[in-house]
């Protein structure tokens, strides 16, 4: 798997490294090119949808069907290993399936999904949402990238047919069985070769407009100050206070601030800063989601500023189904791997598929825990190791 790993990492590689290999670009194209090629010698029958993933299927006795994949996306100077990794493992272990002479009873299929990361469009999910039926026509036109270019007229730059978008959707699938890295450092610290995804964490995400005064910064002392940016230090260190208190799995996260005016001498008038919250427990996340809140507010109040939230994201969390959990954790039994329960802290392809479809995620380690870069990297040892629990896997859902 190493060498095909190696090989469509470097489709879309730029020359200081980290791949750009973005919905509908030039190099998704060859990317796509060459899975359909290795699909096809693997014994596949390939095809494409309508939005454009990338199928290859070994048919059984019925027409319903047991799907395993990932994305093929890349954000933007992405590793080699995020999404790719859980495609190539589908292809090894449907090739090793093959090998083996297995016949299904249900047909087995694997995906290769055209778009996940949002690194072109805020499309994110493009592909699974295409399957589910979860695309709204508008976003054809109004979803637009950085170039202008709507992802409408770039589906048919590549020779889709962008109005056929709901030809993608299937209501033949009995289960969705993806592999990803961790993209953490949980399974690389204690050592361990396998995690079986018990939930995928929900996200609580707001912005904060924190206002107060503009003031001259030589001229004003320093207890007259209505200081924004002072204001909504505090209540970011007061949330991460709280949200640290409860330890993990608990994470919060204020990585977005714009600060105005912005200038060297000038008291700072107005600041947003964004807040991103996550917990694989609902109440938790909504119950820390208030008390940050109530924080803030009583650090406004203390400082003579007013602060206002914007709730952008309130995603429950998303239980992997518990037959697909005990067909990976029995397949790993079997095979004497080791293996522990996690919470996915990243959004992935199989949080909107449960939605629909009985789903479960097997995660292999992400040396040093980096992801969403270049250093990306999980040994090739792990990889075979999760693609054969993987092959095993889809052995009992399919037999
Ligand atoms: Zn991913």
């Amino acid at each position: 798997m190493q060498h095909l790993v190696e090989t469509l990492g470097a489709i879309g590689e730029q020359p200081g490294g980290g791949i750009v290999r973005p919905v509908y670009s030039p190099a998704w194209v060859t990317a796509r090119e060459q899975l359909a090629t290795w699909m096809r010698e693997a014994g596949l029958v390939v095809r494409g949808d309508a939005v454009g993933n990338l199928f290859g299927r070994i048919s059984g006795e019925t027409e319903r069907t047991v799907l395993t994949g990932s994305h093929f996306d890349t954000v933007k100077l992405g590793g080699r290993y995020d999404g790719a990794l859980g495609v190539l493992a589908a292809l090894a272990a449907l090739r090793a399936l093959l090998k083996e002479g297995f016949r299904p009873r249900k047909s087995l299929e694997m995906v290769a999904l055209c778009e996940e990361e949002g690194s072109r469009f805020h499309s994110n999910f493009w592909g699974t949402r295409g399957i589910l039926g979860l695309i709204g026509p508008p976003e054809l036109d109004d979803l637009r990238g950085d170039d202008g270019v709507s992802i409408r007229e770039a589906m048919r730059s590549v020779g889709l047919a962008p109005d056929e978008f709901q030809q993608a959707v299937r209501d033949d699938l009995d289960a969705f069985v993806e592999l990803h890295i961790e993209q953490g450092r949980i399974l690389y610290d204690e050592g361990l070769p396998l995690g079986v995804v018990r939930t995928i964490t929900g996200l609580y995400r707001f912005l904060a407009t924190v206002e107060g005064r503009t003031d001259h910064a030589g001229t004003t002392p320093m207890d007259l100050r209505r200081d924004a940016f002072q204001a909504a230090a505090e209540m970011a260190v007061e949330m991460t206070r709280i949200v640290s208190a409860v330890g993990r799995p608990a994470v919060v996260t204020t990585g977005y601030w714009d600060v105005q005016p912005g200038a060297w001498n000038i008291v700072p008038g107005l600041v947003r800063f964004g807040v991103d919250l996550r917990h694989p427990d609902e109440a938790v996340k909504q119950r820390l989601g208030s008390e940050i809140r109530a924080a803030g507010e009583a650090v406004a109040a203390r400082r003579g500023v007013t602060v206002q939230y914007e709730m952008v994201g309130d995603v429950p969390p998303n239980d992997m189904h518990p037959e697909i959990r005990s067909a990976i954790t029995g397949a790993a039994e079997a095979l004497g791997v080791r293996f522990i329960d996690m919470v996915s802290g990243a959004g992935h392809d199989s949080q909107v598929m449960a939605s629909r479809v009985p789903t479960g995620m097997l995660f292999v380690p992400s040396v040093d825990g980096r992801s969403h870069s270049a250093a990306e990297f999980t040994s090739p040892e792990d990889a075979a190791r999760g693609a054969t629990v993987l092959a095993a896997t889809l052995r009992r859902l399919a037999e």
